[in-house]
């Protein structure tokens, strides 16, 4: 019976032997299988029907390990994206700040001409152009002038004026309100840079054109051009805002029909110039002669174009100071540093030009003016310019009532 015993042990012991040494065989395997993973071989492992437990867990391995595999590309996909949308994130953040000190730059702007050059020294900033220029649309609308560039390169041979009907780019781009380039046929020619139009659109109609001349790769970059289509907005803003202050200006000192000073104009300059104590001044005041005559022959337009010709004759021969509408149909000179004896010679000089001019009527009628003049000079005849207006005054009373068409010297009167 022992004997039988120990018989059996003996077997038992020899079957777990080899059980045990086929486990250990499996892990072995499978401790090699885990560093090949590690050390990143590819894994081309069958599954093995015949070892369930270890097949099965070499299996969800290789599953696992290919699903680890697919979400690491995701991620490094989703990551570029991110890197690349943080990036064009950055790009708008600058474009909006660029846009934001361009605003604060030029909106407080009220002198176009000023308006213009901050914005071409932007432009060759922003953009790194070479060349910008501004062309704006003349009163009339029929042409695009060139009213200011600016640039790094030398400067392209552009056209001054260029007709809004032309077959042009920048006159294209002020009709159609749209951007242009010449990249194509740049690009056809061999150059390396070429040009954009972006329009100035106004509430009602194009202002001008911007054009910029850059590298042919910045042209096609459609991000740049929004960008540049959004500066060109604002300039437009506050081009509009200019012009319209400029006009207000222009009304509030000149006067409407003639175009020349106004009579509050004309009383701030000459009390500005007093305050400045100058050391000569001579004023002229000059009246035409029987204009209610003129108005009664001709009628009243004719009597406006007299009066506006007359301006236009003597704001063309005035050497130095200012012309000013004074009233109806008068009008006065004054002349900063003249004596007053040079002052008798330009008023009779101007009277002479007036009576030699060739007023003319719509339907050819021509019709003769003439005009008086009183002149008086500081310090000779008055201590201030109130004084001086009405010393000069007083010789044109002298000068109508003596005769007319002539010209008298204030005390001399
Ligand atoms: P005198 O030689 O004494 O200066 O005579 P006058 O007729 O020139 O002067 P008066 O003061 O009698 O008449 C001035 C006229 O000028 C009267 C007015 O109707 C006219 N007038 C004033 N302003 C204008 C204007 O803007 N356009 C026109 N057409 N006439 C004007
Ligand atoms: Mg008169
Ligand atoms: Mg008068």
């Amino acid at each position: 019976m022992v004997y039988i015993i120990l018989i059996l042990l003996g077997v038992l012991n020899i079957v777990l032997f080899i059980r045990n040494r086929s486990f250990v065989v499996r892990i072995v395997e499978l401790k090699n299988w885990v560093q090949k993973i590690l050390s990143g071989t590819s894994l081309e492992l069958q599954p093995d029907p015949h070892h369930d437990d270890l097949a099965e867990l070499r299996q969800s391995f290789v599953t696992m390990y290919t699903r680890m595999e697919e979400s690491r590309r995701d991620m490094e996909m989703n990551y570029q994206k991110l890197q690349l949308s943080s990036l064009t994130l950055e790009e708008k953040y600058a474009q909006a700040y660029t846009l934001q000190l361009i605003q604060e730059e030029i909106a407080r702007e009220l002198d176009s001409n000023q308006l213009m050059k901050k914005t071409l020294d932007i432009l060759l900033g922003v953009f790194g152009s070479k060349w910008c220029t501004i062309y704006m649309v003349n009163e009339q609308k029929s042409v695009l002038e060139l009213k200011a560039n600016s640039g790094f390169a030398a400067a392209p041979v552009y056209d001054k004026i260029i007709p809004v009907d032309a077959d042009h780019l920048v006159a294209r781009a002020c009709r159609e309100r749209m951007v242009f380039t010449d990249a194509d046929e740049a690009m056809a020619q061999g150059k390396t840079s070429g040009n954009i139009a972006i329009p100035l659109s106004g509430r009602h109609n194009c202002l001008g054109v911007m054009v910029m001349e850059n590298e042919l790769v910045r042209i096609i970059n459609q991000d740049l051009i929004d960008f540049a289509k959004l500066i060109a907005q604002e300039l437009s803003l506050s081009l509009e805002n200019a012009y319209l202050y400029d006009k207000m200006r222009r009304m509030a000192t000149h006067d409407a029909l003639t175009g020349v000073y106004n009579r509050m104009y004309l009383m701030n300059y000459i009390s500005e110039l007093f305050a400045s104590r100058p050391q000569i001044v001579s004023v002229i005041i000059f009246d035409l002669d029987h204009f209610k005559a003129i108005n009664d022959r001709y009628g009243h337009l004719v009597g406006d174009m007299v009066l506006k010709e007359t301006a236009q004759v003597a704001g063309e021969m005035l050497p130095t100071g200012i012309l000013a509408r004074y009233g109806g149909e008068e009008f006065v000179v004054v002349l900063p540093e003249v004596p007053v004896n040079e002052a008798v010679r330009f008023a009779d000089s101007l009277r002479h030009a007036v009576f030699e001019h060739h007023y003319r009527t719509d339907d050819g009628r021509m019709v003769v003016v003439t005009l008086s003049g009183g002149v008086a000079g500081y310090p000779e005849n008055a201590d201030s310019f109130e004084g001086l207006l009405q010393k000069a005054d007083e010789a044109l009373y002298y000068a109508k009532n003596s005769g007319r068409n002539r010209i008298c010297l204030a005390d001399k009167a």
